[in-house]
């Protein structure tokens, strides 16, 4: 098969219609919004667009299915779960080229995204078995407590553009292993990964009704009535700060509860017994993962003023060396970024910052020509008050500054609202301690630039969210204790 054609079987084998209730149907009056290719700014292919209307049909088909869904046993949820997880480890090959088709990233990060997407039906369809309440002697010796965990009901689940499959399987997984039925809303720029998804859980036995998808040019004014239906109990959102916030207020008008996983802006403290080479890795990595639109991107470097310039040099060596392209391309590293709008707000932060005195150590512009490409970018001597240091890139830029003692990098590293995670890099365990305890954030990475794991529990403080996602916190998200006063008398 040609290169193009394999493209298009991928694309037209998913469904691009709204999945409600075990239905694959048309959105009011066949509306659709076009899903392009951010390499070449063309059209993929257009899918249902859903009005408000659609999504109450979504929410009615999840409330329909509630009561019946969490009587199904943990073992036959799991193995769903379990099934549909060597199922996206098959098909790695074709769901990573629908991804890199509407999201942009190199085909190899699209496959390791997979892997780390499947990973989390196969840690949840484990943890479905072990969801424990607690019985115990209350302490006065009168009564017994008892305690235990229920699925909290009817989810509302929104996520992001930039990891299409992780940050639904991330959601979804939980929800199903602890009995929860649920209406999940992909990105407009994004919505085939999730179609897809979608389909696999169909076909490993998923009950109709559990998972129901809406894709919808217009999120605001489709999810808003949802959020504030009473019959709604619980909302896990990823995506930006700014519509968390609006997110939150909505959320308030029913008390649901609550996830957000939400921006970043991740510090990376680079001191002077850190081995420079091995922190240029994971520099590497923490930067340029995902073309640096991810929350855990590293968004500024921090570095021991007598090591600063030589770090700067080397990062800015192997960022240069990186081919720019098609994700589908070989040995392509760097793909466009989501849209023009992304581009223009790196080429800000670069120019804002070079005004205020900062060197261009590499790169420093756009690409020319069809797609939404940016040089990848080292930035020396950067500027405390530069936009680039505390604005979140979502892109490939790194601006390095440098400290003088362990206090200022502390300080420096905890200078902003969010608190998603930092990345320290040294050779001393002590001070890698204290460091760590001082730092204002949900995770940290020791020596190494990437802390992703289904098997941990992944989240921020601050402005950048509440709750934790994966590890044995994952599923409480999805859980409401209920407690039992037993008489003993
Ligand atoms: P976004 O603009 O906040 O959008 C995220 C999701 O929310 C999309 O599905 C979007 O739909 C939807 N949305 C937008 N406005 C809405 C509204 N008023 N009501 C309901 N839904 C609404 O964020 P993004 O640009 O897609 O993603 C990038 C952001 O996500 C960055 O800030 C990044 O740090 C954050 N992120 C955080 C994590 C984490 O785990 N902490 C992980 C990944 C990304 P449309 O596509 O239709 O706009």
């Amino acid at each position: 098969m040609s290169i193009a054609t394999q493209e298009q079987t991928v694309v037209d084998n998913v469904e691009k219609h709204l999945y409600i209730g075990g239905e694959w149907i048309d959105a009011t009056e066949g509306r659709t919004l076009p899903v392009e290719d951010p390499a070449t700014g063309e059209a993929l292919c257009e899918v249902a667009d859903a009005t408000p209307d659609d999504a109450k049909r979504a929410l009615d088909a999840a409330v329909e299915m509630r009561d019946e869904w969490r009587k199904v046993t943990p073992i036959d949820r799991g193995e769903i779960l379990r099934k549909a997880f060597e199922k996206l480890t098959e098909r790695a090959d074709e769901l990573a080229l629908l991804m890199t088709l509407e999201m942009g990233k190199p085909i190899a990060e699209s496959k390791a995204e997979i892997a780390y997407a499947a990973e989390f039906f196969r840690w949840f369809s484990g943890e479905a078995t072990r969801i424990h309440g607690q019985f115990n002697m209350a302490g006065n010796g009168v009564g017994r407590v008892l305690t235990m965990k229920q699925p909290v009901g009817p989810c509302i689940l929104i996520t992001p553009w930039n990891f299409p499959m992780a940050m639904g399987t991330r959601k979804i997984g939980p929800a199903i292993a602890a009995g929860c039925t649920m209406v999940m809303k992909p990105a407009s720029q994004t919505p085939l990964s999730m179609l897809a998804l979608a389909q696999i859980l169909e076909e490993c036995g998923l009950p109709g009704g559990v998972l129901n998808v809406v894709t919808s040019s217009s999120s605001g004014k489709v999810m808003e009535p949802m959020i504030r239906d009473p019959r709604a109990r619980k909302l896990s959102f990823t995506g930006s700060t700014e519509v968390g916030r609006k997110l939150l207020e909505q959320a308030s008008e029913q008390i649901l509860k609550v996830s957000m996983e939400l921006g970043g802006n991740a510090p990376f403290l680079i001191f002077e017994d850190a081995d420079l080479d091995a922190a240029v890795t994971g520099a590497l990595l923490a930067k340029m993962r995902n073309i640096g639109e991810a929350c855990t991107s590293a968004n500024r470097f921090h570095v021991a003023e007598p090591v600063a310039e030589e770090f700067a040099k080397k990062l800015a060596d192997k960022m240069g060396d990186l081919k720019i392209g098609r994700g589908t391309e070989e040995d392509v590293k760097v793909g466009p970024l989501i849209n023009q709008d992304a581009v223009d707000k790196v080429s800000e932060l670069v120019e804002d910052a070079r005004g205020k005195g900062a060197t261009v150590v590499v790169g420093g512009h756009e690409v020319d020509g069809a797609g939404y490409f940016y040089e990848p970018t080292v930035l020396g001597d950067v500027s405390p008050d530069a936009r680039v240091l505390s604005e979140e890139i979502f892109g490939p830029v790194a601006p390095v500054t440098s400290f003088e003692s362990e206090e200022d990098a502390i300080k420096a590293a905890n200078n902003t609202e969010y608190g998603l995670v930092a990345y320290v890099f040294t050779s001393n365990l002590k001070r890698a301690i204290r460091v760590i305890e001082g730092l204002d954030t949900g995770m940290v990475g020791l020596n190494q630039g990437m802390v992703s794991n289904a098997a941990a529990p992944f989240g921020g403080v601050k402005a950048s969210g509440v709750g934790r996602e994966g590890g044995f916190e994952g599923i409480e998200e999805y859980l409401e204790t209920k407690y039992v006063a037993v008489n003993m008398d």
